[in-house]
């Protein structure tokens, strides 16, 4: 086997070595014998000197017109769109979705950069009357310099791209830490941006693992906003961390997703949404369908539907086209999966399909698991209450809408949620009342698009949200600019007033 390619950090235009001399490993979860690559165990020198040139670049790149940044790029979404079939097998390769998923993601990032190129120009503010005669007034949104950015791997190309573009457009720059498990996705994302002449510094990337590359960026004091997306045990942490400099964050965290199934739902259609809500990239979404709510006239049947269904599913190596489902993306998260399949057992959830780990021949290398469907759930039940991040849901049976949709919010996450109905009325109290930043009718909790916005309530987010242009208010601040041509002091409040 060929020696593995060694990735450097990007600070300053510069591909360099991390100061501390250390290497890791990003290996294939469907095949730990696969060296994806080595990349730089950075530490906090090697952070200081990435924001140090993403703060020089930003001198400039703050005063490139924003249609000026938009060019570059709408250029590199050609170069995506060009590159988009070989980097989505690296994306396979290096965080096991299945290859349909992963030209998805690619296609994700694509969408993004031609929806925030255009945003270059719009970046609308807003004019306004004055009470005052002769003056004029309006807003415009102003950038804020230095942004840190730390991503996950389940959408390794997806997400860097909903952060680092609305931190362009403005005019910020920008220091990325990737996923360890999953840095390649971000190189290739940010070459496609490097080949359509972004700047030196604008972009820089420095790999490590959380505490020791992570957390130095969200302390230093020259970095102004932190957007995160990952757990919430490590979300919430670095909140108090960064409050220490007053930076602005935005968190994107866990869920538990609920599908609420009526008893007029047409189960067939749910099943498919289930089917792809539940295990689409193995179950590894913050949105992933993790319960099905079901009316008790439907919950046996549906859970024999997708038992019936479930065992079909191909799981493998994602690079294969027929495979359908993938692995878990490292040990710790594959234990994580067979221990919760363990405590639901326990618990006295009855397994309605799967519920074992693979290993036989074929899958002895990789962290495969079965698609696993629980039923019998009581809402109070681990399984019913903690994020999994695995192919594991759990059919919890109710009586009525009221108390689905009293399930649906009874925990801590308010991600995605959504109902299968064919009663208008039913389907319009529950988008009013379901407690979740997105809420899908006759469709399963995944699937959102880039240009609306994209997050949740209660632990799952700080009440900002990606996507759409909501997206800008996490890197912008407003200034309000008043241009007095009366010629004589005119005193707001107190000249005018009655
Ligand atoms: P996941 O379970 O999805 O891996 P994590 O929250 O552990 O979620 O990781 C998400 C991102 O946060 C990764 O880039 C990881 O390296 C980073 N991270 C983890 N711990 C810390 C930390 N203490 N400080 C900063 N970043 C961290």
């Amino acid at each position: 086997m060929s020696e593995p390619t060694l990735y450097h950090n990007l600070i300053g235009g510069e591909w360099v070595r991390s100061t501390t001399g250390q290497t890791f490993e990003s290996t294939n979860p469907a095949d730990t014998r696969e060296i994806v690559g080595r990349f730089q165990r950075s530490g906090a020198d090697d952070i200081a000197a990435a924001v140090q040139a993403a703060a020089h670049a930003y001198e400039a790149w703050r005063l490139t017109p924003a249609p000026k940044r938009g060019e570059i790029l709408f250029k590199a979404a050609e170069l995506l769109r060009q590159r988009k079939e070989q980097y989505a097998r690296d994306m396979t390769r290096e965080m096991g979705k299945v290859i349909a998923e992963a030209r998805g993601d690619v296609q994700e990032a694509i969408d993004m950069l031609y929806f925030i190129a255009g945003e270059g120009r719009r970046l609308y503010g807003q004019t306004t009357p004055s009470e005052m005669p002769n003056k004029f007034q309006m807003s415009v949104r102003v950038p804020l310099g230095v942004c840190g950015l730390i991503t996950p791997w389940n959408f390794p190309m997806a997400i860097p791209s909903w952060k680092i573009l609305p931190a362009l457009i403005l005019g910020n720059t920008v220091v990325i830490k990737p996923a360890e498990d999953a840095p390649l996705s971000t190189y290739n994302f940010v070459q496609c941006l490097l080949d359509a002449g972004l700047p030196p510094g604008v972009v820089n990337i420095v790999t490590g693992y959380g505490p020791e590359a992570g957390e130095p960026l969200v302390r230093h004091p020259d970095v102004k906003v932190v957007s995160f997306t990952g757990s919430t045990a490590v979300g919430h942490h670095l909140t108090k961390v960064a409050a220490e400099t007053l930076k602005h964050v935005s968190l994107e965290m866990g869920g538990k997703n609920g599908i609420i199934v009526m008893d007029d739902a047409d189960l067939d259609l749910v099943v498919e949404g289930v089917l792809w809500g539940a295990f689409g990239t193995t179950g590894q979404r913050c949105t992933a369908s993790s319960r099905l709510i079901a009316h008790r006239a439907v919950a046996t049947e549906l859970g024999r539907k997708l038992a019936a269904k479930a065992d079909g599913i191909t799981i493998g190596n994602g690079l294969d086209e027929r495979v359908s489902m993938g692995p878990s993306i490292n040990a710790d998260q594959y234990k994580i999966v067979c221990d919760y399949v363990e405590i639901g057992k326990q618990e006295g959830a009855v397994v309605v399909a799967g519920g074992e780990r693979l290993t036989t021949e074929g899958y002895s290398h990789g962290y495969f698991h079965q698609p696993t469907i629980f039923g019998d759930v009581k809402p109070s039940m681990q399984i019913a209450q903690e994020e999994i991040f695995g192919p594991v849901t759990a059919i919890i049976p109710v009586d009525s809408l009221d108390e689905a949709i009293s399930v649906a919010n009874g925990v801590k996450y308010g991600l995605s949620s959504s109902i299968y109905t064919r009663d208008v009325n039913q389907a319009f109290r529950a988008m009013r009342d379901l407690d979740s930043g997105i809420v899908y009718v006759n469709a399963p909790t995944i699937g959102a698009e880039i240009h609306l916005p994209f997050g949740g309530t209660k632990a799952t987010g700080n009440g900002h949200r990606e996507g759409g242009v909501q997206a800008l208010d996490v890197f912008s601040e407003w200034k309000s600019l008043y241009i007095d041509f009366n010629g004589q002091l005119q005193r707001a409040q107190i000249d005018n007033a009655e």
